[in-house]
């Protein structure tokens, strides 16, 4: 036990006082996704004392391309993302207290969360959620750390209550839903959520230890391209959540999602979609599955599932009752 972190202690930045707070320290990551996975590894092997990983999904063949803390036993065992990870990591190093939680993430249950978390971690793929860390986390004064990949490129930021820009003075609002890309059309290779991923755990470490050096930039990075570029972002006057105005914690935006009696399906509105091109959405749509669509509504199948897709942003996601589901399909596909 003694050794286990010796290389890590050599090093000044962190040293044998660094290791304690490590080891005193509870985080909390959402979404066990490419980022999450290399986020969970990182941390439990490095020694943060308390690790709780948070995700709704289970375990498909097309995340062990880049989704580094799961196989194909998880898979044949049909295990949620979050509980797999807990297995794993937990013989990773068992002095770690790690647990997995199966939920769906929203404004119901953000704040129960990430309570008695020093630090939350983005793991996640879609926006909307991302609006929700960011109110919680300003509201309960917790610093959290944003991350997001995709294709080749990514993104990264601190934010930390009180001292640095937040994630709405980055961002206004959601961009526009529909035209985002998403994994799951753009796609992904595993480097740059890697190595989004290793820059979140490097800015995990230096916060949990109350380093000066923490960055207050926003990052972005194109691994394909090979550049690395850091922007300097600037708080927004009229930033609603710096002022505390929490409207996302509040329910006030973000998916809602309805079970429709007696038909077996979920109907998704997004609040945040004025109006939706059905064409352009099409053309984003067919590599990954079946699309038919004319100007009234677009019909999309992948796998088992089938959603229905209206130019006011609307959605029926068919044959489930399971509202964490549909909304969880809504923001893969449509994006939010
Ligand atoms: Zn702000």
């Amino acid at each position: 036990m003694i050794d286990r972190y010796s290389r890590q202690t050599i090093f000044p930045g962190i040293g044998k006082e660094g290791q304690r707070k490590l080891g005193n320290s509870c985080v909390v990551i959402i979404g066990c996704g490419a980022l999450g996975t290399i986020i969970a590894t990182s941390l439990v092997r490095a020694g943060v004392g308390r690790v709780r990983i948070i995700d709704r999904d289970f375990i498909e063949y097309h995340n062990l391309q880049r989704q580094v803390l799961f196989d194909e036993d998880d898979i044949r065992n049909g295990l949620p993302k979050a509980i797999a990870a807990e297995r794993h990591l937990r013989k990773v190093n068992s002095s770690v207290e790690v647990e997995g939680i199966v939920a769906d993430v929203n404004y119901t249950n953000i704040e129960r969360l990430i309570r008695d978390a020093d630090l939350v971690l983005d793991g996640l793929d879609n926006f909307e959620t991302r609006f929700l860390i960011n109110d919680a986390c300003l509201k309960h004064k917790i610093p959290w750390v944003y991350g997001g990949a995709i294709a080749s490129s990514g993104m990264t930021m601190n934010i930390i209550p009180g001292n640095t820009p937040c994630f709405r003075c980055l961002w206004a609002s959601p961009p526009s839903g529909g035209m985002l890309l998403t994994c799951d059309t753009a796609g992904v290779i595993s480097p740059a959520p890697f190595i989004i991923g290793s820059l979140q755990t490097v800015e995990a470490m230096k916060i949990l230890v109350g380093s000066e050096d923490i960055n207050r930039e926003l990052i972005m990075i194109d691994v394909w391209e090979g550049t690395f570029h850091r922007l300097k972002i600037s708080p927004r006057q009229d930033c609603p959540a710096c002022q505390s105005r929490y409207e996302f914690l509040e329910g006030q935006f973000g998916l809602k999602t309805t079970s429709l009696c007696g038909q077996n399906a979920v109907q998704v509105l997004n609040p945040e979609v004025g109006s939706l091109s059905l064409k352009k959405l099409a053309a984003r749509l067919k590599p990954v599955g079946q699309v038919t669509y004319n100007e009234f509504m677009l019909r999309f199948t992948i796998d088992a599932q089938e959603m229905v897709v209206f130019p006011d942003g609307r959605a029926i996601v068919k044959d489930t009752a399971d509202e964490s589901l549909a909304r969880g399909l809504y923001a893969k596909y449509i994006g939010t």
